[in-house]
This record gives structure tokens, C-alpha cells and sequence, in this order.
């Protein structure tokens, strides 16, 4: 019985498709996709949109030539500067859109805002790019945030909208918001000299609010907005203990969600947590959502502190007052975990639908979900994204691009990485060397096409 597979390809590679890029595409998909397949023809269209055809089958569902590679784009220097779109990025995505490229977007970034501004900016509709397609640097946690609903946990974050948002992400259903603590407990932080950039949800003036200044009324008095776990009276702990650090034994674990919007208030409520657990012989694990010790900021040359600094004080408080190092688990890039994490996300959108006919001992029903086996990681910055993607190891590659943190030197002469693929592949930096190396997110998209194509090579691919 003849199996004969037609691909199509993109009609401005319509000059003859080589014989060896025939053959490498035929062992591909017959190996992974069609065991029985003998023969594969040509014709012009898109790379993926497929129509698949048996001599003697008939049609089979054309959903299974679902490319087995994926991209993961980073949005600050990559996709938008700003608020706004960089030259190239609107067209990338389509050409990814087009050909029905499994993409997700990985940023450090913690709100869900920036995602309005690159659907808004790349013209995606919510179908395009739906919010499971946004790996956050707190995404990860929702792996180990199952283990915590029922618990009493200690967020922090920029502040209390974006915190409550994050929160119901990760489906905690006992948090404690730092501001909440402090609102509800001033005692725990009596020096404290925050003016909230929370309005009163009543408030319509632009004043800020002074909160907690011993002896200064309060304008607006400004009340937790979310109710305090109750903790239960514990025969371990002294009657006499104060409310407020009753909650402090009962915090089981700390979460970092973005910069902390005071950070003495978050640095003395977290020692708390950690202090009198390490007294006690216990652990309380602290997760932290972004790596970043700065970031660029509107003052050129003159990086901002953000989480990765703020870790960086409670480590040393923590080790001030205990002799002992404290343990934080990063989530955001360059950890591992996220590309990880990432690779979950990626293997939904090669999970099928099953028709409702398709039982699951039928051939034809769709396969279970998997992961790319090559995913793309497009990022501006070799510390965060290139040195991630490196770290996660296969089925990660990299592509740096010029459009944000990093530039080429205006020379290659000092350069002695080894030369990687793309127009600016002889600048590729020595530290954290990435793969691919362009001028735009574009130029990357579209090596990665003709590269999945067979029209290059990759460096150190693994054998397919
Ligand atoms: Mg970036």
C-alpha cells in the first residue's frame, strides 16, 4: 500500500526544495509522526499548514503536523521599549501567528498589565495570545502553590491590586499581605514612614497618605482590605503572646512577588517570620519571583535597585541575626525552573482536542500533550535570558537580539566566543554566548523558520 505524505512549504522557497532537506524532513516526520509513511511530496503553501494525505487513507486530521518547535519571546527589548512596539516585532509575530508557531511570551515582569500592552502594541486578539500563554516570573510558583492554599503565607509585591491579583493566580486562599500586617498591626513596624501609593479606595485626592507616623493623624485612615486569617490558639505559645506575632508563628511560608513597595516593612516582618522559626527549629521556605539586582531605569546609565537587591538585604539580616545563610528560591529568569516551568505551558498547546467520536484506543485520537523538542528562547539580555535558556539545557536554544540591553561592541577584534548563526553572530558575547545572534526579534523568527525548514544549521544541535 502507498503512504504518501504531501508538505507544503512557503512559496518564496519555491525553487527546488534540496534532496538532503528532503530526506532530513522525511526522517523527521517519519519518525516521529507517520512510522509508516514511504514517500513525501512537495507543494507550495505554508511551512505548517499541512494538508496530510495517505494513498490509501484518505486525508488524516492535518492537526498532527503541529511543528514540534516553539518560541518563547521576552517582551522588554524584545517585543516593546516602553510602551511601545520595536521596529520588526508586530511582523515577527505574524509570521508566527501565520504559520501556526507554538509561542509564549517569558518575562520578568510580575503584572499581568504588560500583556495588555503588547496585545495592544503587536494587534493580538485575547484568542492570539491568551493569558496562559504568559509565563510571569511567578508563574513557577504555581507548581509548588498547591501545597500552600490552605495555609497562612506572606506575600509581597509592588502593591496590593497587582499582590491580590497574583494571589488569586496562585489560588492562596490564607495570605497575608505585608501593607495588610502592618496596616492591621503598626506595632510591627513602628518607624515606619510610608506614604502609600494605595489611595483610600474612597479618596479622591492626589495627596498621599502618611500612615503610621507616631502622633500625625492620618488624613484618610486607611484599613487592611483584606480580613487576617485567624490563627487558633496554640497551647505551644505563651497566652499572653500579642495577635500580631501569633500570625508571625503561624506564617508557613514566604512569597516575593515583585519589589516590595516598603521594603522595611517587608524586611522586618519577613526577619520576624524567619527569625522566630529558625528559634524554633522550624523552616519557612522563602520563594522569590525575580532575579533582577536592577534594572535600566529612566536615568541613563544608573540601574535601580529591584528584588534581586532586596533578597540581597534579607539574606544578610537574616544571617546578621541567625550566623546562618537563607535559602530563597528564584522563579523568574535565568532559573531554571522557569524554561521548565515554560515547557508545561508550551506542551498545551500541542495537546488536541479529542473529537467526541475518538476513544482513547483509537489511532487516530490525538496524541497526549509534549513538550517542543526545540524551543527558541528570543531575549535582549545574556545575563537573564541567554544564560537561562543555557542553564535549562535541551530542548532550549538562544537568540539574542540588539534591540535592548545588549548592543554589539563596535568591534569583533576582542572577541573570541565562538561565532554564533545570524547577522551578528561574530559579536556574540563571550559570557553566556547564545546561539543565534540578530539585529531584531524578526531576523530571529525568520532563522528559525528557515532553520526548522532546513535551509540552516544550528551548532551543537542534538542529533535529530
Ligand atoms: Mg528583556
Amino acid at each position: 500500500m502507498s503512504r504518501a505524505l504531501f508538505l507544503q512549504y512557503p512559496p518564496q522557497s519555491a525553487a527546488r526544495v534540496p534532496f538532503q532537506i528532503q530526506q532530513k524532513l522525511l526522517n523527521r516526520v517519519h519518525v516521529r509522526q507517520f512510522p509508516v509513511l514511504t514517500q513525501l511530496w512537495f507543494i507550495p503553501c505554508g511551512v505548517t499548514r499541512c494538508s496530510v494525505k495517505f494513498g490509501a487513507a484518505g486525508v488524516l486530521d492535518a492537526r498532527l503536523m503541529k511543528p514540534d518547535f516553539a518560541i518563547a519571546f521576552d517582551i522588554d527589548g524584545v517585543l516593546l521599549l516602553g510602551e511601545h512596539a520595536i521596529k520588526g516585532a508586530r511582523e515577527a509575530v505574524r509570521l508566527v501567528t501565520r504559520e501556526k508557531i507554538p509561542f509564549i511570551i517569558i518575562s520578568n515582569a510580575s503584572s499581568r498589565g504588560r500583556l495588555r500592552i503588547v496585545r495592544r502594541e503587536l494587534g493580538l486578539s485575547e484568542e492570539e495570545l491568551p493569558q496562559e500563554h504568559m509565563v510571569l516570573s511567578y508563574s513557577p510558583m504555581k507548581l509548588v502553590a498547591p501545597l500552600y492554599r490552605d495555609r497562612i503565607v506572606l506575600i509581597s509585591g509592588l502593591n496590593r491590586d497587582v499582590n491580590r491579583e497574583i494571589r488569586d493566580d496562585l489560588g492562596f486562599q490564607r495570605a497575608i499581605d505585608v501593607a495588610d500586617l502592618c496596616l492591621a498591626h503598626p506595632q510591627l513596624t513602628p518607624v515606619s514612614r510610608r506614604t502609600w501609593d494605595e489611595r483610600c479606595p474612597r479618596c479622591t485626592c492626589d495627596t498621599p497618605h502618611s500612615v503610621g507616623i507616631p502622633g500625625v493623624p492620618s488624613a484618610h485612615p486607611i484599613s487592611p482590605t483584606t480580613p487576617l486569617p485567624t490563627v487558633d490558639d496554640d497551647a505551644a505559645l505563651p497566652p499572653a503572646m500579642h495577635p500580631a506575632m501569633k500570625l508571625i508563628e503561624a506564617i508557613e511560608a514566604i512569597f516575593i512577588l515583585s519589589e516590595p513597595a516598603n521594603w522595611y516593612e517587608s524586611l522586618q516582618t519577613m526577619t520576624d517570620v524567619l527569625v522566630h522559626a529558625h528559634r524554633a527549629g522550624r523552616h519557612v521556605p522563602v520563594w522569590s519571583a525575580n532575579p533582577d539586582f536592577a534594572f535600566a531605569s529612566e536615568l541613563p546609565g544608573e540601574p535601580r535597585f529591584t528584588v534581586g537587591a532586596f533578597v540581597v538585604c534579607l539574606k544578610a539580616l537574616y544571617r546578621h541575626i541567625t550566623g546562618d545563610e537563607l535559602e530563597v528560591r528564584e522563579t523568574g529568569k535565568p532559573s531554571p525552573l522557569i524554561f521548565q516551568y515554560a515547557q508545561t505551558v508550551l506542551a498545551t498547546h500541542r495537546t488536541l482536542s479529542p473529537s467526541p467520536e475518538a476513544s482513547p484506543s483509537d489511532p487516530q485520537s490525538p496524541p497526549p500533550a509534549t513538550p517542543p523538542i526545540r524551543c527558541y528562547m528570543i531575549g535582549d539580555s545574556p545575563v537573564a535570558d541567554i544564560a537561562g535558556a543555557r542553564a535549562a539545557g535541551r530542548p532550549w536554544y538562544s537568540a539574542l537580539v540588539a534591540t535592548g540591553m545588549w548592543k554589539p561592541p563596535s568591534s569583533a577584534k576582542d572577541q573570541t566566543a565562538p561565532p554564533a548563526q545570524g547577522s551578528l553572530g561574530a559579536f556574540n558575547p563571550v559570557e553566556n554566548p547564545a546561539d543565534i545572534v540578530c539585529q531584531d526579534v524578526y531576523e530571529a523568527c525568520d532563522w528559525i523558520l528557515k532553520h526548522e525548514l532546513g535551509a540552516h544549521e544550528l551548532r551543537n544541535e542534538a542529533a535529530l
